[in-house]
């Protein structure tokens, strides 16, 4: 026997081992040539590729009948193979491409069923899985030959893609496509079956008999005929429930949306423009309940404050098809107005065109728009009026620029308010005060109120206090700043005024004896000589009464200066009241003071001054006391000072006199 006889499964060339008279039964029986039954199959498959690819073309919204189209294409091709199966050269070459255009065939509808239901398929284990196939129909073909395990092959791979498509309709969510997806399922379910039927019977029956057209042969291309008609018809049944149920759900929700939307919608006839329906939004906005509206024209409506409006939505639904968020104000039944923006389609109703509109009321939205548009206004008005500085920022990611400022800035910064609006804070300011205010800016924004008291600028002093306004998805930063300078300058006179003589600018008596307390209390702590020196001018009525006021304050002026230029910087030097100054000589002992308070004496004494009225003697009497090491006091330094004076002036004047040593 040849290969090739042993290859076909044709009644022709086996005179030496041809079918058993059971099996010649049989063929006589069912009177079917498998070369018809394939090229029947063939030519069958060929007209549902054409009935696939005609619902693929009409809805190719969906993936999968695609590759269904391409599977039963691959069918086809299979069956053609079959048909060339003669003990040819082709021939057997046809037994494997027949094999591998099934088990190929079988596996795209698989994947075309995946991808139906919204799964994806890996490619890899199919592709190998069909070369497996293919390869051992091809060994069993031409090395080994064997019918029957050729047969077995085919069959149990077919049978294990059949188990496969059934899992993949189990396994995904097929509820809206159920009655035609189990239809698919139990085709692929009855066909695995068979198929392994087949394999079976090919098992267990004659090698010999497999040479022609045996019963398991012929189940299989029977089976192929009623599963590949029952394949295609479920498929594209599967395809047009699934559409139903989509159109249906859209439907619903369309339906839903309409029902439940809150916003008014309304159907009109293009044509007449006639209501057709409207939503409860619709009739709780226009006033219109329920029927009310149905016939009527949005014209007969009184819909329209400006009727302009309705053949400006006409004029763009013309134009385009479609209208969005043409902003129009509509009056109510009642006649209130109320501002709409509407989007309107044509659309069309059992091939009526119709027109669709929303209308989206925006009255509060305007409202507030007109409210914020307005207290913009007055809040520039405001900042550009304040007294003091005041500025409004908007902060940024890349810095803050300025939104409004008060006019007084013009002054502050030397350039116009127009010129300020919009630039960033290193447009205004030099570099260092700019960093400073972004960096302060930051802060504002993480922290909330930020007070920056006595900040320098431009030599002046400033106060200033930020806080940001958040508006929305921007964030802002008011401010407002007031010039110290001024108020400054008053502290540090009253400051000035309260340790400080008037007329000799020297410190007063209540700053002295809070200075001379502290140096005191050192030198007791520490053991240090101190002394005190009391000065008045001597007769000093009698100035003021020769020569004036005036000259009596020239004369209490000179004595200062004298004094000041014959102490050191560490003594404490104070005018204490009318005629007498004080002296605080901080490491001195009685004696040095007494030899300092000498020097002045004399000093004072030829001076001479003329005050006016010719050349005044004036002198002066010093009283000095010196700090006991232990058990001593200011008051009673000053007293025993004061004493020394007294001493001084009763002694004749113009002199200095030292209390006597305490030992
Ligand atoms: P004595 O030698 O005993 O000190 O005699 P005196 O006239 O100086 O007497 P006393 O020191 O008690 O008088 C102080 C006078 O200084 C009294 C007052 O009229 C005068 N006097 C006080 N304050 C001022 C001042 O600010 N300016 C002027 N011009 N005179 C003042
Ligand atoms: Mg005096």
């Amino acid at each position: 026997m040849s290969l090739r006889s042993v290859d076909s499964v044709w009644p022709v060339n086996h005179t030496q081992a041809g079918p058993s008279p059971g099996e010649l039964r049989w063929m006589t029986l069912m009177n079917i040539d498998l070369r018809t039954l394939a090229i029947l199959l063939a030519l069958t498959n060929l007209l549902q590729v054409l009935a696939l690819f005609a619902q693929y073309r009409l809805n190719n919204s969906y993936s999968g009948p695609g590759w269904w189209t391409a599977g039963t294409a691959l069918v086809a091709l299979g069956f053609a193979s079959a048909f060339l199966q003669d003990n040819s050269t082709i021939g057997s070459i046809a037994i494997v491409a027949a094999s591998a255009l099934f088990s190929s065939g079988m596996a795209l509808y698989y994947v075309g069923l995946l991808r139906f239901l919204g799964r994806r398929e890996r490619p890899w284990p199919l592709i190998l899985f069909c070369t497996a196939v293919t390869l051992v129909a091809a060994y069993f073909t031409y090395i080994d030959v064997n019918v029957a395990a050729r047969l077995i092959n085919l069959a149990l791979a077919m049978a294990l893609l059949s188990f496969l498509n059934v899992h993949a309709i189990l396994a995904n969510r097929t509820r809206s496509i159920a009655t035609s997806a189990y239809s698919v399922a139990l085709v692929f379910l009855v066909q695995g079956l068979v198929l392994i039927g087949v394999a079976l019977a090919a098992a267990f029956s004659d090698a010999e008999g497999l040479y022609i057209a045996s019963p398991a042969h012929t189940a299989l291309y029977l089976d192929g005929l009623m599963v590949s008609v029952l394949l295609t018809a479920y498929f594209i049944i599967m395809i047009n429930q699934r559409l139903n149920a989509e159109t249906r759900e859209a439907k619903e929700t369309v339906e839903f949306i309409f029902n439940a939307s809150p916003d008014p919608v309304v159907l009109t006839r293009l044509a007449d423009g006639a209501v057709v329906t409207a939503n409860d939004g619709f009739a709780a906005q226009s006033g219109y309940a329920g029927a009310e509206a149905m016939g009527m024209t949005t014209l007969e409506m009184n819909l329209w404050k400006n009727p302009v409006d309705r053949e400006r939505l006409v004029g763009a639904l013309h134009e385009h098809g479609h209208c969005d968020n043409l902003e129009v104000v509509l009056l109510r039944k009642d006649g209130s107005e109320f501002t709409g923006l509407l989007s309107a389609k044509i659309t069309q109703m059992k091939g009526v065109p119709h027109i669709v509109t929303v209308i989206r009321d925006v009255s509060a939205r305007k409202r507030a728009e007109e409210a914020q548009r307005r207290s913009q206004e007055l809040l520039t008005l405001f900042i550009r009026q304040s007294p003091i500085y005041a500025f409004i920022k908007e902060v940024t990611p890349t810095g803050s620029r300025v939104l409004h400022v008060s006019d007084n800035f013009q002054q502050l910064l030397g350039s116009s308010v127009s010129d300020m609006l919009g630039k960033t804070m290193s447009e205004l300011f030099p570099p260092e005060f700019a960093a400073t205010m972004t960096a302060d800016d930051r802060a504002v924004i993480a922290n909330g109120l930020v007070l920056k008291q006595d900040e320098d600028f431009n030599g002046r002093h400033y106060t200033s206090i930020k806080f940001p306004i958040i508006q929305g998805e921007r964030v802002l930063l008011a401010g407002y700043t007031i010039d110290i300078t001024e108020r400054k300058r008053l502290e540090a006179q009253l400051r000035q005024q309260a340790t400080t003589d008037d007329l000799t600018g020297v410190a007063n008596r209540r700053h002295f004896l809070e200075l001379a307390q502290t140096e005191t209390s050192r030198a007791l702590r520490y053991q240090h000589p101190l002394a005190l020196a009391l000065i008045d001018i001597d007769h000093f009525k009698k100035i003021n009464d020769a020569h004036g006021h005036a000259a009596g304050d020239q004369a209490l002026l000179l004595l200062a200066d004298i004094c000041r230029r014959n102490i050191r910087d560490i003594d404490v030097f104070a005018r204490f009241g009318g005629d007498e100054f004080a002296v605080l000589l901080p490491e001195t002992s009685r004696e040095e003071a007494g030899a300092v308070m000498q020097r002045v004496c004399l000093a004072v004494a030829a001076r001479r001054p003329d005050l006016g009225r010719g050349p005044v003697a004036i002198t002066i009497s010093a009283g000095i006391a010196g700090l006991a090491s232990d058990g001593d006091s200011l008051d009673a330094l000053l007293r025993r000072a004061d004493q020394a004076l007294y001493q001084a002036k009763e002694a004749g004047r113009n002199r200095v006199m030292t209390e006597p040593a305490s030992e």
